[in-house]
């Protein structure tokens, strides 16, 4: 029943495949209000009224790969391309650290031209200007080794989500050329070199199940990861599933409530996926346990640039200079911007 199966979520224990299912797919919907409820109150408890925040600079739309879902990707003509040069990156980091982020987000589609040594110098000029700051990479799939050089360089955070465990499902998502194995593989790299690892997924992307999703719980319940990125799939003009429906909201906060319970520890962001898709879906997500939100730091030339799907939320709260906004809305909530790096529990000294 909902009530044992909580019990067993509260115990820091596994409800297993079927218990999965059933509070996935068969809760009604005063249950799957008190879920969210019991998952706000886990990371209160945990790490009290505060969100994280969290400056994401996008640095750069040219992309490598060719992910059916995405506005950034290669066979898309109509994206409108853009790279940061380094100098501009380091702006946005001064922007971002004179209004009190503690952590930048570098992220990006695989730009052939930031190659690794270009990405592993810019991580040395942050480190010296910012040597108290936590720095997060997302720019995808590379090598360990490359990983290994980024991370002595002073990298200590990246995000790199699975997007599907369910390997026909990962086919039916991406062409031949990619492989959800080799992602699995890179994430197990970045724990092993010590990073605070996100992973995660979309949620109703085209020919998703309830099984797909069960396989991402087991996934993420394999991995462990520090940081849990999940947000609804919103259709990209001019990509294969343009005309595919977006994912569900309250799917999503779903999710994110059973997370929550399932890693109590775990910063999970109210994602902008979700805030596009719903005027209060940052709120909403707080309000179902997550503790992380990604104001936009990119400059204001570039923003709505870096088109990874229709309509992005880039201005108002989610913009970084909008963070007195973002207060208020997260006061009205009985929350508050958590300042500082944010690190995950356990993670403190690292870098
Ligand atoms: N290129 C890097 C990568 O793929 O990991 C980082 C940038 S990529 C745009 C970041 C994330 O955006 C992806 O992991 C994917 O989950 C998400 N994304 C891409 N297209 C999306 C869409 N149409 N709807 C929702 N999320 C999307
Ligand atoms: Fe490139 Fe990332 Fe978009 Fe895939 S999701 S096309 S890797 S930017």
């Amino acid at each position: 029943s909902f009530s044992a199966l909580l019990d067993v979520l509260l115990v820091g224990k596994s409800p297993g495949r079927e218990g999965w299912r059933l509070l996935l797919a068969g809760l009604d919907d005063g249950q799957d209000a008190s879920l969210r409820a019991f998952a706000a109150e886990a990371a209160r408890k945990r790490f009290g009224n505060g969100v994280f925040i969290r400056g994401l600079v996008e640095i750069s739309s040219w992309c490598r790969n060719n992910c059916y879902y995405c506005g950034l990707r290669r066979s898309n003509r109509f994206a409108s391309r853009y790279r940061l040069s380094q100098e501009q990156i380091l702006d946005c980091c001064r922007e971002g650290a004179r209004l009190g982020f503690g952590t930048f987000v570098l992220q990006g589609g695989e730009d052939t031209e930031q190659d690794d040594d270009w990405i592993e110098d810019l991580i040395g000029k942050l480190r010296m200007e910012f040597p108290r700051h936590a720095i997060t990479l997302s720019v995808g799939e590379r090598d360990g080794e490359v990983y290994r050089r980024w991370r002595d360089a002073g990298a200590g955070r990246y995000l790199l989500r699975h997007e599907t465990r369910n390997e026909a499902h990962y086919a039916r998502l991406h062409p031949r050329e990619m492989d959800g194995a080799r992602r699995r593989e890179c994430l197990r790299t970045l724990k092993a070199l010590g990073y605070q690892t996100g992973a995660g997924m979309m949620v109703g992307t085209p020919g998703q199940t309830w099984d797909c999703l069960l396989d991402d719980i087991a996934f993420l319940e394999e991995l462990e990861p520090e940081m849990i990125g999940m947000g609804p799939f919103v259709p990209a003009a001019h990509t294969p599933f343009a005309r595919h429906p977006a994912g569900s909201v309250s799917l999503t906060l779903r999710l994110i409530a059973l997370m929550r319970l399932r890693f109590p520890d775990a910063l999970i962001p109210a994602t902008t996926a979700l805030a596009t898709l719903d005027a209060h879906g940052r709120e909403a997500g707080i309000l179902a346990g997550a503790n992380v939100v990604m104001p936009n730091l990119s400059p204001l030339a570039v923003r709505g640039r870096y088109s990874i799907y229709d309509h992005k939320a880039s201005g108002g709260s989610e913009a970084a200079e909008g963070l007195h906004r973002l207060e208020q809305d997260l006061k009205k909530i009985g929350y508050h911007i958590s300042y500082g790096r944010g690190d995950s529990p356990g993670h403190e000294v690292g870098k």
